[in-house]
């Protein structure tokens, strides 16, 4: 009797068996519907094994038969099965549980899933023909062949609204060979965005060549490359002759993005340059079925076509595929590829172990890679590209200014200087753009006689004033209540919103330059589907004067009449707990003074800050990077910081502050003598409260990968048995935030 290993989704780091009379070694990687307590649930067969040989009679326990194994999608790839193990291995997180966040959710439903990719219908020369001579009589196949007629490519859907008997009607028209099942082509039904997109590739310059040159011209097979450019160095241009190349080898590509935002306008750039090529988008603004289909298409499984590329948010990096020859993951320094709840992988990291693990190269893009990247490609590890200039003829990097909040006055958060220059812009027609790290009105609601604090009653965090709506909201947690008209607890009618957001930033502007047209861009006037990207159609059609955003703007786009950029206040990440902070604020500055002169026109940037002297200012102002990249590593290295050291962080989240450092604290006493590794106390969390949750953390520190992974599987499996009640509690491997 053959019996089915079949990882489940359950928070137990074990397989379970089954016994199945039909099953062979072509099943590892399907679903299977199995009996678990007293559901049917469904599982992914990960191995077959025998039955005990003879003589072992007496089974311990007797094992139920798998109820069917599903043959309807195809079964995920050895490859797939392997990394899913290594994640599973890597951050100590259920294999059942990898698996399933893997699989799309329409192939986690205990629901056969038979019209897994709908097929679509087109009319065939004969049908044209054909349609021509038929009698009125026959209205139904008239119906459904002037449909067609139409419209090319009907999902079977649709057809099937046209007339009751459309099922049967459509059969015969299939056996008639007027109609046959096609593939949608892809470039046909692209979304209509008018936003420019460069059909043909432009002639690359030295350094894109060179990039280009090095990265075809290196033996086949993994190489981890940093292409490391400048904002606007066109690090696309080269991912895009580089994809050329993989697609003409009959290879298929993967590129990882940080933000769904974006693909909208990078689908369109890529399909402008490959308008014959299949190309798909995966990420969670998907529908279920949607995702199911464009995840289909990247294994050229489904009706619709094979997918040649495939344009992805994080949980892309798992997409299975038949033949993936690159991946790219662009702005690779970007937080958004952290994963920060359930399995908390870095999709950058599993990237570049797939690629590994499957002998293709890999390139990381950015200009701010993250710490680690810059050092592995000091130790040789990556391989280094440069982009070193802008590529548009003549568009000369930003200058940048500071203006010393020690000795300018502010009105409205505006000094002087940046209310003189935004006027210029508006003269000469250009365009300026105000970067404000916080959404609402004003981060807190202050009352002058008792001090009182608008507090978030769930989170060790403030409750952000939103004028327009009426509403205090805290932006952590969701918590929101009524504006209070006086103060709740001194009844003082004075209440004063504290500080700026960008909604303020937006009315102050409305008065100091009332005749420009001003656009906010965050997340709360992005909220509604399309809103981005019609704002920035009008950005483009040079319908605004000033935009007012947060970091949605910082990234990727390109704004040709953008020639001013104005940071309001970026001084809360020079001296932040968390010692990540003065990197990220690198980059974001840095990306946003990106933003500033992209074409022809020259840009400027003005900053206001406290501490012009910084050293991370001086390196801004020389756009230096590598600059501030030196400096950053010394200090990590001093003080034994990633990537000088290996960190993972156990946190917790209860009820009461103290039983989750109780928690913590037995959790430390269960760790394995180790040499070389540091368990650190467990502390209250940076955000101690967060809805309603107490929380706090325990570091671990080790000077290598490997003695880390060691100590942690050993940990690990003490602390699965360590019974733990109204503790809630996960284990962060590479923590971001600390
Ligand atoms: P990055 O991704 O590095 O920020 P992009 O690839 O978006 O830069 O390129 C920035 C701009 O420069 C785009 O408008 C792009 O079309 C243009 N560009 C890129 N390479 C060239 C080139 N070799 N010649 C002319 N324009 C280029
Ligand atoms: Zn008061
Ligand atoms: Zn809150």
């Amino acid at each position: 009797m053959k019996i089915a290993r079949v990882a489940i989704d359950v928070p137990l780091n074990t397989y379970f068996d089954y016994t199945a009379e039909h099953i062979s070694a072509e099943d590892v990687g399907r679903r299977a519907l199995v009996p678990f307590g007293r559901r049917l649930v469904v599982g992914v067969i990960v191995g077959i094994t025998e039955l005990p040989a003879a003589g072992d009679e007496s089974p311990k326990y007797k094992l139920k038969p798998i109820k069917e194994i599903l043959r309807d999608a195809p079964r995920l790839p050895k490859e797939i099965i392997k990394l899913a193990n290594f994640c599973s291995a890597y951050y100590h997180y259920p294999l059942g549980q990898v698996l399933a966040m893997i699989l799309p959710q329409r192939l986690r439903r205990t629901k056969v899933a038979r019209d897994l990719a709908e097929p679509c219908y087109t009319l065939t020369d004969e049908g044209r023909t054909a349609l021509e001579a038929l009698p009125q009589r026959a209205a139904v196949k008239r119906k459904l062949l002037a449909a067609l007629q139409a419209q090319n490519f009907i999902p079977r859907s649709e057809l099937m609204l046209l007339s009751p008997s459309a099922s049967s009607v459509l059969r015969t028209l299939v056996e008639a060979a007027w109609v046959k099942q096609s593939a949608l082509p892809l470039s046909a039904k692209r979304s209509t965005s008018t936003l420019p997109a460069q059909a043909t590739a432009p002639p690359l310059n030295t350094d894109q060549q060179l990039a280009v040159e090095t990265i075809l011209g290196a033996p086949p097979g993994f190489t981890p490359w940093l292409l490391h450019g400048v904002t606007g160095s066109g690090k696309t241009e080269v991912y895009l002759q580089v994809i050329a190349a993989t697609l003409a080898r009959g290879g298929q590509a993967l590129v990882l993005i940080p933000e769904i935002n974006l693909t909208p306008q990078l689908e369109a750039r890529f399909q402008a340059r490959f308008p014959d090529v299949g190309i798909v988008s995966l990420h969670s603004n998907l529908s279920d079925s949607e995702r199911l289909k464009h995840w289909l298409m990247a294994q050229g499984t489904a009706e619709q076509g094979a997918a040649q590329i495939v344009l992805g948010t994080r949980l892309a990096t798992f997409t299975p595929f038949t033949n993936l020859q690159l991946i790219i993951v662009d702005e690779e320094h970007d937080s958004s590829f952290k994963q920060q709840d359930g399995m908390r992988y870095s999709a950058r990291d599993v990237a570049v172990f797939r690629a590994k693990d499957i002998n293709i190269p890999i390139i990381l893009g950015s200009a701010t890679p993250s710490l680690e990247t810059y050092y592995n490609a000091q130790q040789g590890r990556y391989k280094l590209l440069e982009l070193k200039a802008r590529a548009v003829q003549d568009a000369a990097p930003p200058t940048v200014r500071y203006l010393d909040l020690r000795r300018e006055k502010l009105l409205e958060g505006f000094s002087a200087p940046l209310i003189t220059a935004i006027k210029q812009r508006m003269k000469r027609g250009e365009q300026s753009l105000l970067f404000i790290n916080r959404r609402g009105f004003a981060p807190v609601l202050l009352c002058g006689e008792c001090g009182w604090l608008s507090g978030c009653p769930r989170c060790t965090s403030r409750l952000v004033v939103h004028l327009k709506e009426q509403r205090l909201r805290c932006h952590h947690c969701g918590h929101e209540e009524r504006l209070p008209h006086h103060c709740p607890s001194c009844g003082n009618l004075d209440l004063a919103p504290v500080g700026q957001g960008t909604q303020r930033l937006e009315a102050a502007l409305q008065k100091l330059v009332p005749e420009a047209r001003i656009l906010r861009v965050d997340r709360d006037s992005t909220r509604r589907k399309n809103a981005l990207s019609e704002m920035l159609e009008k950005v483009h059609a040079q319908e605004i004067d000033i935009l007012v955003g947060t970091q949605m703007l910082a990234k990727g786009h390109d704004f040709p009449k953008l020639t001013l950029v104005g940071v309001l206040n970026a001084d809360g990440g020079l001296y932040s707990a968390d010692f990540r902070a003065s990197e990220h604020l690198f980059a974001q500055l840095l990306q946003v003074a990106g933003r500033a002169g992209r074409a022809a026109d020259s840009g400027e940037v003005l900053v206001q800050t406290a501490f012009p002297e910084h050293a991370l200012f001086t390196a801004l102002q020389h756009g230096d990077y590598a600059e501030f990249a030196k400096a950053a590593l010394i200090e990590r290295e001093q003080a034994g910081l990633p990537p000088y050291s290996f960190q993972a962080m156990l946190r917790a989240e209860a009820a009461t502050l103290d039983s989750a450092l109780r928690f913590l604290r037995a959790a430390a006493a269960l760790a394995p003598e180790a040499k070389n590794i540091q368990v650190y106390d467990p502390v209250p969390a940076l955000m101690a409260r967060l809805a309603g949750n107490e929380r706090a953390q325990l570091l671990v520190e080790a000077r290598s990968r490997g003695a880390l992974q060691k100590f942690l599987d050993a940990w690990m499996e003490a602390l699965q048995t360590h019974k733990t009640r109204n503790v809630r509690w996960a284990l962060d491997v590479d923590p971001i935030d600390t």
